[in-house]
Parts: structure tokens; sequence; C-alpha cells
């Protein structure tokens, strides 16, 4: 069972990243990190392989100091890494980025790709599907607990109301919620182990790719701040509070 996860390197991962004149996050020069969403795709893994044996590559893209993620996520319990760096890419969009990871990960031998739901800095919440369709695997989403079977893996798809159960075979891509594990914590012997693992970078010409095959077809044109939540209205009761409460939710579209 080997399993590849997603890495991502992300600004200031405890509050909020700076963006650029260009409208795009500031990610060099800046404090930065494993972004924390990916942490229950990586404890899933290392799960899924203590079970099953086999290895976890953990597999990013990001500028030079992504390589902090890649050490992270070494040093929690996987086995090798692929950074996959080059200027083209800064500002690639989310099927750029589905290109270029897609290349990376056909170069490993995988079972099952585990990513997180969405990213925390930037994100569509549509990368791992995409990636999916380029690996031809079945893409299985929002799962929150994992049972591996002959071959296959049956999920549990958390639902706003609950959750479906769903069986694919393998190999096969899912999303991992924030609840579906407890992620470990990396350790000293863990982190003195994660220097000597295996860490490949490469650059998009390492994967048969040319900056024209990751142009993004999308940029951000404008940024502007969310307005401000208006105050609420305290209805204090007369004999009329219920009426009124019913009418504002009716007016609310909630009921
Ligand atoms: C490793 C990785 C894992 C991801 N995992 C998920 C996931 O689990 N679920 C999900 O929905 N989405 C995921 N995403 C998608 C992502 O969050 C965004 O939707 C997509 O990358 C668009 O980028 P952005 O919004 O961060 O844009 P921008 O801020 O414009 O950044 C563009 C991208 O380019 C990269 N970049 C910048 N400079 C360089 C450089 N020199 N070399 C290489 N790359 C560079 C950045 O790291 C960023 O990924 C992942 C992306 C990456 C790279």
């Amino acid at each position: 069972m080997n399993v590849v996860v997603l890495a991502k390197y992300i600004p200031n991962p405890t509050g909020t990243p700076q963006l650029g004149e260009d409208f795009l996050l500031v990610r060099e020069g800046v404090e930065g990190g494993l972004d924390p969403g990916d942490e229950p795709a990586i404890e899933a893994a290392l799960e899924m392989t203590e079970q099953a044996g086999g290895e976890v590559t953990v597999v990013s893209m990001g500028p030079a100091p992504a390589m902090e993620a890649v050490r992270k996520a070494l040093s929690i319990g996987a086995h090798k890494g692929v950074l996959i760096t080059d200027d083209a890419l800064r500002g690639a969009d989310s099927l750029a980025t589905a290109t270029v990871l897609s290349a990376a990960i056909q170069l490993q031998e995988f079972d099952v790709v585990l990513a997180a739901v969405e990213s925390t800095d930037g994100y569509t919440g549509t990368l791992p599907q995409a990636l999916a369709e380029f690996l031809g695997v079945p893409a299985l989403t929002f799962a929150r607990k994992f049972e591996l079977g002959e071959g296959t893996i049956r999920i549990e798809r958390q639902t706003e109301g609950g959750y479906q159960v769903v069986e694919s075979p393998l190999p096969a891509l899912i999303t991992v919620t924030a609840g579906a594990t407890t992620p470990r914590y990396p350790t000293l012997k863990g982190i003195m182990a994660a220097k000597q693992k295996p860490v490949e970078q490469l650059a998009l010409s390492d994967l048969g790719l040319s900056a024209d095959d990751v142009k993004p077809t999308q940029s951000v044109s404008g940024v502007e701040d969310a307005p401000e939540r208006k105050a609420g209205e305290v209805i204090e009761d007369d004999g009329s509070a219920a009426d009124r409460v019913v009418a504002f939710l009716k007016e609310a579209k909630v009921i």
C-alpha cells in the first residue's frame, strides 16, 4: 500500500497572510510552514501504511522555502518527499497546479493519493478533483473514516446531514476532512530522522512540462474587503416577539 499525500507550504499558517500588489499571496521572505489543513491527510496516510505496509510519499509544489513543509511531513513519519520548484509556477492556478502535481505523482508508485478538502491560504476546493481526473482515478471526497479492503477502499463521506458510505477500487484519490484523524506531533527523533530521508527536488523540465503548459488561465484582477456585518436587531418582547422573529426568518429565507 503506497500512499502519496499532498502538502502545501503556506505563508503565516497561524495568522492572516499578506497580499502583494499583484493580488497574489506573498509567499517568500515571510514566515511560513506546512498547511495545518494537510495534517489530517498526512496522519491518515501514516495510519494506512502502518496497517497495510508500504510507504508514504509527500508531494509538494512551491518556492524553495516549501522544503520546510516537506521536512515537517517527513518528521511526522512520511518516508520520502518530492518538491517541485520553478519560477514559471508563481501564480499557478488550480488547473496548472493539478497538471504539475499529476505529472509528479505519476512518477511514483501509488495506491492512494490523499489531499486536504481545501488549502488554508488560497483555495478553490477543486484541485483534488482535477488531479484525480488527470491521474485517471476515482475521487472520493470529504472522507471522515476509511476502511481498506482487498484492492478497495471504503470511506464514510461527510455530508451536511450525516454521511454516505462510498466504496471504490484502488488506486483512488481521497480528500480528508479536518476531523478525520488526530494528527501526531513530530518527535525529536522524527525531526533528526527527517534530515536523512530522500527528497527529490524537481523543476518543470524534469516533469516533461514547459512554462506554456502551466500558464494560468485565471488571474485575480482585484480584491476588496468583505462588507462589514450589519449590527443585529434586538427584539424586545412586547407580546409580538415570536411573530417578528418568524417574519425575520422568512425574510431571510431561512424558513
Ligand atoms: C502542494 C499543494 C497541495 C495542495 N493541496 C490542496 C488540497 O489538498 N485541496 C485543495 O482543494 N487544494 C489544494 N491545493 C490547491 C491550492 O490551494 C490552490 O487552489 C492553487 O494552488 C491555486 O494557488 P493559490 O490560490 O495558492 O495561488 P497563488 O498565491 O497565486 O500561488 C500559486 C501557486 O504557485 C506556487 N508557487 C509560487 N511560487 C512557486 C515557485 N517558485 N515554484 C513552485 N511553485 C510556486 C504556490 O505555492 C501556489 O501553490 C494545493 C496546492 C499545492 C501546491
